[in-house]
């Protein structure tokens, strides 16, 4: 999938509306329109990157500062007390839709316990 097929650098180019809850160089944040719990948000590199393995060393930064990004959206959404999680799916198996690396924030909720 080309950047310009793909829904979230279409979103971050304006071209589908979605509220920007947070945005910088590296990132930017939106809520997820199919929420799995009361605060489900995305933190999505502006990099059109699929995958983990895709990174290069030279946009390795941009993983640091999509965690250091989570933890301020978990401030701001008032999870951090009572705890919340972050999911990387990555591939078919762990049932990864948009081919644009994302992460999860989900809480405001109990998850389930994995494993
Ligand atoms: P994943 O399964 O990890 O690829 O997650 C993709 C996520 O993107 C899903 O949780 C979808 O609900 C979410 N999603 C898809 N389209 C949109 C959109 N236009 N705005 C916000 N979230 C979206
Ligand atoms: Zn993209």
């Amino acid at each position: 999938m080309t950047p310009e097929e793909c829904i979230f650098c279409k979103i971050h180019k304006g071209l589908i509306d979605s509220e920007i809850l947070y945005s910088d160089d590296n990132c930017f944040v939106i809520r997820d329109i199919s929420p799995r719990a009361p605060v489900h948000l995305l933190v999505i590199p502006v990099l059109h990157i699929t995958r983990l393995v895709d990174v290069n060393i030279q946009d390795a930064h941009i993983l640091g500062g999509m965690l250091k990004v989570a933890s301020v959206m978990a401030i701001r959404e008032n999870i951090v007390e009572s705890g919340y999680r972050l999911v990387v799916n990555q591939g078919e198996n762990a049932g990864q839709v948009v081919p644009h690396l994302h992460l999860h924030i989900l809480g405001a909720k109990p998850l389930a316990a994995m494993g």
